[in-house]
């Protein structure tokens, strides 16, 4: 096995930038051994209150500095991530406990996500021309104005590529960040960012902090012009709530309980494969991974046979280097959670199809991929979200009833569909109550397509990360129009006496036109 080129002395470079005044600093452990990886310092409401303060000095002259200007910086970002990729993969792999293939896809996600804001943020922002309401007596433009400084709080799970996806369309529109990193995922940030600092980002435009939730959090919160929370329902709707109070801004990107439907015309063999990567993947705990399949009846044993077989097969490790199928889960209070929903399902009746076991002879939290059948709605693992390592597997006799039981849950994060016929899938994909649907893939389809919108409906969130509406979150649009002085508005009775019938004649004039 080949060794990080991440050192202890490196860790200590990179925590250096947290903004900590005191000399508080927490144990960091690493997921394949359980051991402490580093010490992390941890900021006070004191700190966060002077991050935002000097990003709100950067953030002026980064608005300033133009579209170009900020598309240059971050295009050499961009190359820099994908040179330090080594790097990142270490770091990602040793805070998480992922697989260096998983790992990958959080630096493959972080360049896409900085090269669509660096191009498109022109376009999307650069301000437009609108009709105006009384056509050549006055004109009107949009200008986008950057909000200010965005608070961004990011979990642990996926560290590299969530922060991407809120950080940069934030730098790309103008605006100045202070991030909360949770405790585990702030060197893998701290990593990124140092990225985009060399690339010319001033040092307090993009501040991270770190600490406990109760202090930093709310700190971040109660100062911030707009605030990106990535994380639990629960916590989500705690900020969305402060938002409110505060009239500022918020996108929730939140928990689900994703279905994958496998439909009657499946290659078993094929859907399986997939099926099993996009329940396992990061061992579960990703928003967007699988938590629920519902297989028709004439395809399940194959299915399944197929699935027991691809899992039993799989290699579990968290070696650095493209070695192991799946990993760890991340920390012991995952390792307890995943326990909990096993156990209460197995004691009311649920049958555990492949895996169900503690592996510590690998490390400290690694579990195996675990698909039960004969879960019902009195067990944990029906409905509430497990985030790690269990999938469950039901039987359906009809596209219907796939769909039906699919959309049964609170959360509308991401859906996945199995079948070989393009119009059933679009059929399908219009019936799922979900923010995104893939077809004949897990998620890695629209998590990839960075140019479009990535969020949630019911519980699983409010707005929309990735592509316009990615961008749009971080400017007020402010509306300009000005006289062109061909005419006068009315302002006085006998102007209106005069002008209004010709008004009137005006307004019957665009809808013949059709103009909007
Ligand atoms: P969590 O809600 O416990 O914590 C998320 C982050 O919020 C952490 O950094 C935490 O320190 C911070 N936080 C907690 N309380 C806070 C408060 N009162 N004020 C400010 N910050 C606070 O979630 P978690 O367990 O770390 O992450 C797992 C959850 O995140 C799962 O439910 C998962 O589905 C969800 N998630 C959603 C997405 C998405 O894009 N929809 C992506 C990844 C994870």
């Amino acid at each position: 096995m080949r060794d990080a080129i991440a050192s202890p002395a490196l860790f200590v470079r990179l925590t250096d930038d947290v903004v900590a005044s005191g000399a508080e600093a927490v144990p960091v452990l690493t997921p394949s051994t359980g051991e402490v990886l580093h010490e992390l310092p941890q900021s006070s409401a004191d700190d966060v209150r002077d991050a935002v303060a000097r990003a709100r000095l950067a953030q002026l002259a980064w608005a300033r500095a133009g579209f170009a200007e900020r598309r240059r910086v971050l295009l050499a970002a961009h190359d820099l991530i994908l040179e330090r990729r080594d790097l990142l993969l270490d770091l990602v792999q040793l805070e998480s406990g992922k697989t260096r293939g998983q790992a990958f896809e959080e630096v493959y996600q972080a360049a896409g996500v900085t090269r669509y804001n660096a191009l498109a943020a022109r376009h999307v922002l650069g301000g437009r021309r609108a009709r105006s309401g009384v056509p050549t007596v006055t004109t009107t433009r949009v200008r986008y104005r950057p909000k200010g400084v965005a608070g961004i709080i990011t979990p642990w799970n996926y560290a590299l590529s969530l922060a991407a996806m809120d950080v940069i369309p934030a730098l790309a529109a103008g605006c100045a960040v202070v991030q909360k990193a949770d405790d585990q995922g702030a060197l893998t940030i701290l990593a990124l960012r140092r990225a985009f600092i060399d690339a010319g980002v001033p040092e307090a435009l993009w501040a991270v902090v770190a600490g406990p939730s109760a202090e930093v959090g709310e700190a971040l919160t109660d100062e911030v012009d707009y605030i990106c929370f990535t994380g639990s329902t629960a916590t989500g709707r705690k900020i969305g709530e402060k938002a409110g109070r505060r009239l500022v801004g918020a996108s929730l990107e939140l928990g689900g309980k994703n279905a994958l439907l496998v439909l009657d015309d499946v290659d078993p063999e094929h859907a399986a494969a997939s099926a099993a990567h996009a329940a396992f993947s990061a061992m579960g705990q990703l928003c967007v991974s699988i938590e629920r399949m519902y297989v028709d009846h004439k395809v399940a044993a194959p299915f399944q046979r197929a699935l027991v077989g691809h899992l039993r097969e799989a290699k579990l490790g968290s070696a650095l280097e493209y070695d192991a199928d799946y990993g760890s889960l991340a920390s012991a209070a995952q390792l307890e959670r995943v326990e909990a929903h096993l156990a209460d399902a197995v004691a009311k009746g649920a049958t555990v199809l492949v895996g169900g076991r503690h592996r510590p002879d690998l490390g400290p939290w690694f579990f195996e991929p675990t698909v039960l059948t004969g879960v019902t709605p009195d067990m944990t693992a029906y409905a509430e979200e497990t985030f790690g390592a269990i999938a469950c597997l039901y039987l359906v006799n009809s596209d219907d009833e796939a769909v039906l039981a699919a959309n049964a849950s609170d959360y509308g994060l991401n859906a996945s569909v199995f079948t070989r016929s393009p119009s059933r899938a679009r059929r399908i994909a219009d019936a799922l109550d979900a923010g995104s649907v893939n077809i004949n893939e897990g998620y890695r389809g629209s998590f990839s397509a960075v140019a479009a919108p990535m969020g949630g409906i019911k519980q699983s969130g409010v707005g929309r990360r990735n592509g316009e509406m990615g961008l749009l979150r971080f400017v007020d649009p402010v509306t300009i129009s000005s006289t062109t002085g061909l005419m006068q508005l009315p302002r006085t009775a006998a102007e209106y006496t005069t002008k209004v019938e010709l008004m009137v004649l005006l307004a019957r004039a665009l809808k013949a036109v059709r103009r909007r």
